[in-house]
């Protein structure tokens, strides 16, 4: 049994008491990791409360060099990591080596500049010069969900760090191997003990401790609008800046003049990558009336092709959901749909094989009131629904509480950018699907969260500004 413990200033703890983490492939336990405590979070937080004055007084090119390490680390090890990553969350290895540890590598690269390049404003006018200066919070702290472990674990501490924060970061406990991975290269890649801490261990207890402990100014959490509603509610009597990345239930909108037939396994993709498990997946797929038979014929024969299985087969692109009670959850969100009256057009249920492995599936029948085009699913599951008129569709993709992403499909440029202007979301894809620029502001509205991550607007969220305020008179010399 492989064993996960904390990184607490500098060192690693086991910890008296221990979760067990799953195979997913495989239903079976492989691994322990730490069940932290409030006491363990309590001496996270003394430790980078005492390694903040000096981490933060550093220039921004040294701390850096401490994250360029960092990456280097893990790109020498890229391979032992996406292994890593596949055999705790079930996912795809091809995916996990080929887009998620190598984004993990990019974040932390990414805000190594962004350390060097973060700039502030200044006022020049009658109020004479106001410039402003962005100081780092103090102790902050980072809580990230399962489906995509190291990816979003560095795209919160990586801007965090290059701000000149120290963190206690807290990592789900369903997949800690590769955060527990990346804790034991921290200190060779120079960053001194207490400026970055991994508490392991359960939301209730780790991540609330976390969240309302005094010293920490700032959470920045990505997971459920259920948890993500709960930290606000905890979070905002203390006020402490909080960013929430929370669910989605996208819309793909699909018109008639589109290349659908050479995106399909774009829009395939955009549905199943990682089981379904991304919050950007499309889960509503919108189609124009005038091909919805064509589409639903052709997406259906690429979905039943799909090849699901052992992740760490190559040739596999769908795995298995990531623990038996998500598993559960999308199984019974199946069940609803079918009372509901959705038509099953393909998959429908779990595969008949150990692991916690749910066949692709699409459905249809179902209107836009339906809990199932209502609620996240977040699992290997999409409904198809036809419009007629663009003013059907814009009402159809709005029809949430959610707005985190959309794509529109369509080669009507005007059409695309009326869409992009009035979809209900924060992201907008026109043709494509989940291209990132690292320095697009990221997230999302209403129930999918509230602030933004990436580029500048995490460097943002992790200072606070303060203004400088010169006035001189204004006569001529
Ligand atoms: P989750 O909310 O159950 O857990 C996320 C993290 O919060 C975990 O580390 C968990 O231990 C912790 N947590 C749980 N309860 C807590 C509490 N009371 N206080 C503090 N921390 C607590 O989410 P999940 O099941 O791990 O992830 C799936 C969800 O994440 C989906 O809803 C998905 O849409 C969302 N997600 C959103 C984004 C985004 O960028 N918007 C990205 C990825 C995932």
């Amino acid at each position: 049994m492989l064993r996960f413990g904390h990184l607490i200033d500098g060192q690693t703890r086991d910890g008296s008491r221990r979760l067990e983490v799953f195979e997913p492939a495989r239903a079976t336990p492989y691994a322990q990791v730490a069940d932290g405590t409030a006491a363990d979070v309590h001496d996270a937080v003394t430790a980078a409360g005492r390694a903040f004055p000096e981490w933060s007084r550093w220039p921004a090119e040294r701390r850096a060099r401490c994250l360029e390490r960092l990456a280097d680390a893990l790109e020498q090890r890229a391979g032992d990591f996406a292994h890593a990553e596949s055999r705790d969350g079930g996912k795809p290895y091809a995916l996990a080596h080929d887009a998620e540890i190598p984004r993990a590598i990019a974040n932390l690269r990414f805000f190594a500049h962004a350390a060097t390049q973060f700039a502030s404003e200044s006022h020049h006018g009658q109020a004479g010069l106001n410039y402003t200066l962005r100081l780092p919070l103090g102790v902050v702290g980072t809580i990230s969900p399962w489906n995509l472990p190291l990816y979003l674990f560095t795209w919160k501490i990586a801007p965090a760090l290059a701000a000149g924060n120290t963190v206690v970061a807290k990592p789900s406990e369903v997949t800690p191997a590769t955060a527990a991975m990346l804790g034991a290269l921290v200190r060779d890649a120079g960053f001194p003990d207490g400026v970055l801490n991994i508490v392991h261990g359960r939301g209730e207890t780790v991540g609330e401790a976390l969240v309302t402990h005094p010293q920490v100014r700032a959470v920045s959490f990505t997971g459920s609008t259920a948890v993500g509603r709960r930290i606000a509610g905890l979070a905002a009597p203390m006020l402490k800046k909080l960013s929430l990345e929370l669910g989605g239930k996208n819309p793909t909108l699909v018109f008639a003049d589109s290349d659908w037939e050479t995106h399909l396994d774009t829009l395939v993709r955009s549905a199943f990558q990682n089981s379904g498990q991304i919050c950007l997946c499309g889960s509503r797929l919108l189609i124009e009336r005038g091909i919805a038979h064509r589409f639903r014929d052709a997406f259906i024969e690429r979905v039943r092709a799909l090849p699901v299985g052992d992740p760490m087969d190559p040739a596999v692109r769908v795995g298995p959901l990531v623990s038996r009670a998500h598993f559960d959850k999308v199984t019974w969100a199946i069940e609803r749909a079918r009372a509901e009256g959705a038509r099953v057009l393909c998959g429908g249920g779990p595969l008949d094989r150990p692991g916690w492995f749910v066949a692709p599936t699409v459905l249809d029948g179902l209107g836009p009131d339906a809990a199932t085009n209502r609620e996240e699913i977040f699992g290997p599951v999409v409904t198809l629904q036809s419009f007629e008129r663009d003013t059907e569709a814009l009402a159809l993709a709005n029809a949430s509480d959610y707005g985190l992403a959309a794509s529109v499909w369509t080669r009507d440029l005007d059409r695309a950018h009326r869409f992009a202007a009035h979809l209900q979301a924060g992201i907008v894809w026109i043709n494509s699907w989940l291209v990132r620029d690292l320095r697009t502001p990221f997230g999302g509205t209403g129930h999918s969260g509230l602030g933004r991550e990436g580029g500048l607007e995490a460097m943002r969220f992790f200072t606070e500004p303060k203004n400088v305020g010169l006035s001189f008179e204004h006569r001529l010399l």
